[in-house]
């Protein structure tokens, strides 16, 4: 089960990969018998290019700053308590076939992403925030009006 870290982790995400998260660790806690983790979510592009700087010291591979998934809220990294590679190798079963998304890199293996092209993940991606960018502006129109009304309703009742 995610902790409320791990939820908080994962809230950004893109919807497609955030809402099967906490059913795919609990299918993969139940066949391991081990904790899964969510270590590492999205990514910005100043901690993309800090990794990259300092890619030899890093076990796993880096991707090219601007390339990752991991920028674009549509990747994951999963880490299992003890696991073995049998261990990943489940995690990369439950993720390809129960979920479809894509796992399973040898060099990688706690790596997860949203099945579809970088390109269309950079899409996606802006046309949330987008849509973030709209929201968050409604919510302050509908506060500004609500504080409007509010003192005029004041005013009046003076
Ligand atoms: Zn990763």
């Amino acid at each position: 089960m995610l902790s409320p870290v791990e939820l908080a982790r994962i809230a950004v995400l893109r919807p497609e990969l955030r809402n099967a998260l906490p059913a795919l660790v609990d299918r993969v806690e139940a066949r391991t018998g081990k904790r899964v983790h969510i270590t590492s979510g999205l990514r910005s592009h100043a901690k993309q290019q800090y990794l990259w700087d300092h890619r030899a010291e890093n076990p796993n591979p880096v991707a090219i700053p601007g390339t990752s998934f991991h920028e674009y809220g549509a990747g994951v990294d999963v880490s299992i308590d003890g696991g073995t590679q049998q261990d990943y190798a489940t995690l990369a079963d439950v993720a390809q076939n129960d979920f479809g998304f894509c796992s399973g890199y040898p060099a990688d293996p706690g790596h997860i992403r949203l099945n579809e092209s970088l390109s269309d993940a950079q899409s996606a991606w802006a046309q949330l925030q987008q849509q973030r960018v709209t929201i968050a502006g409604c919510v302050v129109v509908v506060g500004i009006a609500i504080a409007f009304t509010t003192s005029a309703v004041q005013r009046t009742r003076r």
